[in-house]
């Protein structure tokens, strides 16, 4: 990163803490809900996504959204490689200088490599051993994830993997940091506690308090060791209250935001059930949608994404660091 961008997003980041502005610097696109997995845990795939923006209509949102401050923009999904426009979509986020993350289930991958190579940092879906993997993600899939990492580190992409953690498979994480180690790649953690759609439907999945307590401890472990752990302890501190979350300021809506696969804006997609009241902005433009998203934040919850943002707008060291670390 440019000691030029450095220095602009410092400045963003002062006009959203201490200003009251509205800049989404980090902005999340989820560019289609149509899925080619069936994870246990989300309902994406049964999903009906007539509504989903064309090109143009993706053009618009990323260019309102650079207008408006963005930095950096996560493609996801759904599964975001389903697209057969996604190279044009990476292609036109970097023309706007943004940061590109993508996350992924790996299984396209390989074969689209060329289309995505220039994403920054390409975030693959892991949890754990084969057996697990495919337990909870269906069968085949952990190959194909292990087949995407080892593409894109040829490649010479930036790779992280993403860890959904479930009764299943809290077990796994000395596997999953092995794994790190030997393809040198880095590791983020999301509870499966109110994962996509399925609220009510997880409860033989969600581990106890005490078992995500215990994992929290090892991961706190695992950073001391120099281990390849990209989360923050502003987020190891939430899993070891859970379910009694710290009170935080939370920037959802003013510093960061979603934009669904059918236009519409919304702050965080904890609030995707109250999605009737957001504005759509292939009806009223990208730049009104975000500026006049109605306030619906609350003081915490149990993110990993949105826990590291607002650790980093409440200008945590550690969050700072890491988020200045993940910018170059
Ligand atoms: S968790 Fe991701 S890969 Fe799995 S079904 Fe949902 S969107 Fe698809
Ligand atoms: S605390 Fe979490 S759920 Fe609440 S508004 Fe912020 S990001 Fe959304």
């Amino acid at each position: 990163m440019s000691l030029k961008n450095n220095i602009q997003d410092a400045l963003k980041l002062f006009k959203i803490r201490f200003m009251n502005r509205k800049i989404p610097l980090i902005t999340t696109l989820a560019v289609t809900l149509r899925c080619n997995a069936n994870c246990i845990y989300c309902d994406a795939s049964n999903l009906n996504d007539s509504e989903e923006m064309s090109l143009d209509e993706i053009k618009d949102c990323i260019s309102s959204f650079a207008s408006m401050g963005a930095r950096k923009i996560g493609l996801a999904g759904g599964e975001p490689l389903l697209r057969k426009d996604i190279g044009e979509i990476v292609s036109y986020c970097k023309m706007h200088n943004l940061l590109v993350t993508m996350s992924t289930n790996g299984f396209l991958v390989p074969k689209k490599l060329d289309e995505i190579r220039y994403v920054d940092l390409l975030i693959v879906s892991l949890d754990g051993e084969e057996e697990i993997h495919d337990r909870l993600r269906g069968k085949g899939s952990h190959k194909k994830a292990i087949d995407a990492i080892e593409a894109a580190k040829e490649a010479d992409m930036k790779v992280w993997t993403e860890t959904v953690i479930t009764k299943n498979n809290i077990n796994s994480l000395d596997y999953i940091l092995d794994k790190a180690y030997e393809m040198k790649f880095m590791t983020i953690y999301e509870p499966v506690e109110r994962f996509l759609f399925f609220d009510d439907k997880l409860d033989d999945l969600v581990p106890s308090p005490e078992e995500l307590r215990n994992f929290s401890l090892k991961l706190r472990n695992a950073k001391k060791n120099k281990r390849n752990v990209a989360v923050s302890n502003s987020f190891l501190d939430v899993m070891d209250k859970w379910p009694h979350y710290p009170k935080i300021k939370c920037w959802a809506g003013i510093g960061y935001g979603i934009i669904l696969s059918d236009g519409k804006v919304i702050p965080c997609v904890e609030k995707l059930n109250h999605s009737k009241e957001f504005l759509n902005g292939r009806e009223v433009g990208f730049k009104k949608a975000f500026y006049e998203m109605p306030d619906f934040s609350c003081e915490g919850c149990f993110r990993n994404c949105y826990n590291e943002y607002n650790a980093f707008m409440n200008l945590k060291t550690e969050a700072v660091i890491n988020s200045l670390k993940n910018m170059k």
